[in-house]
């Protein structure tokens, strides 16, 4: 049996992140990271990420790491809905400002890859390691994986994605309240520009993210109506016919070569709590919304942030979920409550004309979901 004092289960951006943070507060403390998966691979993901968890990276000390795996920068993020809409520069507004003048389009299997080995250099990472169940121990908790292993740690971290094993087996599930279908896919051939853009269009809600070298990403957010498409038709039809009919996106994408296209049940899922006797959530495996403009990686950073800042200080895991709730807690609502809207067809088209109409809107829409901050 492996004796550590925290165990980090999953190595995706939140957990990599904690462990690097918090093995560098704290050398003599003994850290495990395990992840199910033999090498970060391409996942399901629009491989957006905002200046807010550019600000993360930068106070982490890994922004040039991340910038240095060919990451495309981008000068912002276009809103566009049925009838227009614009781009929005990382610019300051009303006294708020972007922590870093720019937002990023990242290989996932880059960024995840990128972060692994730097918090590596920090602790042990142990890769191929499937936790497949935890229990009380004496003071801590017992892990085992599907190789084999067993992990005894008195503090666990589960940052293991939305499925979270880890959020289950602690019994802080909470059901999800409806299930939201994606697709994504690289592909070449579409004309774009040095922004993000995220259209509104009648099968969903289509992101679209550069990652240079002519490779874009293009994600679909299937409407709840549209979900049982997916049963009828095959994946690249369904993305094909999506941009077809998204004003926005038809004329550029149409001689789009796309590359495999991956389908993923987005779960808006949720949990009790994120902080427990002995046990932490971070990244989706302590919630996961269905968010406007793609903050997911972000959250995801910022709260590892949170906990590590809170685990270095007397704050310990209650003040962990303080600050969660204060930091994030409000953004997921923002982001529940816009998804709300733009689910309903006229509330979605009423919010892009509105966007249109009034440009400040649209400028303090991005502020909030790109953390901006006062100073
Ligand atoms: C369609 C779609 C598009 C998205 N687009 C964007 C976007 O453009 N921008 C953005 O910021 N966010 C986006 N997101 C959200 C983003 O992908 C997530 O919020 C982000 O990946 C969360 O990071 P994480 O570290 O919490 O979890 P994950 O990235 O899911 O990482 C979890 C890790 O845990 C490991 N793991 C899982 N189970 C176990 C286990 N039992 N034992 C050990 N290891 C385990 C996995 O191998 C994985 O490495 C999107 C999500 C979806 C579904």
């Amino acid at each position: 049996m492996d004796a550590c004092d925290i165990a980090i289960v999953g190595a995706g951006p939140a957990g990599a992140l904690c462990a690097w943070l918090l093995a560098g507060a704290a050398p003599d403390r003994r850290i495990v990271l395990l992840d199910a998966e033999a090498s970060p691979r391409h996942r399901p993901c629009g491989e957006y990420l905002s200046p807010g968890g550019l600000g993360v990276l930068d106070r982490a000390g890994l922004l040039e790491t991340v910038c240095a795996t060919g990451a495309k920068r981008l000068s912002g993020l276009a809103l566009r809905g049925p009838h227009g809409g614009h781009a929005v520069p990382y610019q300051p507004i009303l006294g708020l400002a972007p922590p870093v003048p720019f937002g990023l389009g990242v290989r996932r299997e880059r960024l995840d890859l990128a972060l692994q080995e730097a918090a590596a250099t920090r602790c042990r990472l142990v890769r191929e390691a499937r936790v497949s169940s935890l229990q009380r121990e004496g003071d801590g908790w017992e892990l085992r994986t599907t190789q084999g292993h067993r992990h005894h740690a008195r503090l666990v971290i589960g940052a293991d994605g939305r499925g979270s094993l880890v959020r289950r087996a602690c019994g802080l599930d909470r059901r999800p309240s409806r299930m939201r279908f994606a697709l994504v896919a690289r592909a070449h051939g579409v004309d774009h520009g040095e922004v993000g853009e995220m259209h509104l269009g009648p099968l969903g809600q289509v992101g679209l993210c550069p990652l240079g070298d002519g490779e874009v990403n293009l994600n679909l957010l299937l409407a709840p109506a549209s979900g049982g498409l997916l049963r009828r038709m095959p994946r690249d039809r369904l993305l094909r016919a999506a941009l077809a009919a998204t004003p926005g996106l038809a004329a550029r994408t149409r001689q789009a070569v796309l590359g495999p296209v991956m389908a993923t049940g987005s779960l808006p899922q949720g949990c009790r709590t994120i902080a427990a006797d002995g046990v932490a959530l971070v990244g989706d495996a302590g919630g996961f919304c269905d968010p406007f403009t793609g903050e997911g990686m972000s959250l995801a950073l910022r709260g590892a942030e949170l906990l590590a800042g809170a685990l270095a200080s007397s704050r310990g895991l209650a003040g962990y979920a303080a600050d969660f709730n204060r930091a994030i807690g409000r953004r997921r609502r923002v982001g529940e409550l816009l998804q709300g809207l733009i689910q309903r067809r006229r509330l979605a088209e009423g919010l892009a004309a509105g966007i249109d109409a009034v440009p400040l809107l649209g400028r303090l829409l991005v502020a909030d979901a790109a953390g901006y901050r006062r100073g």
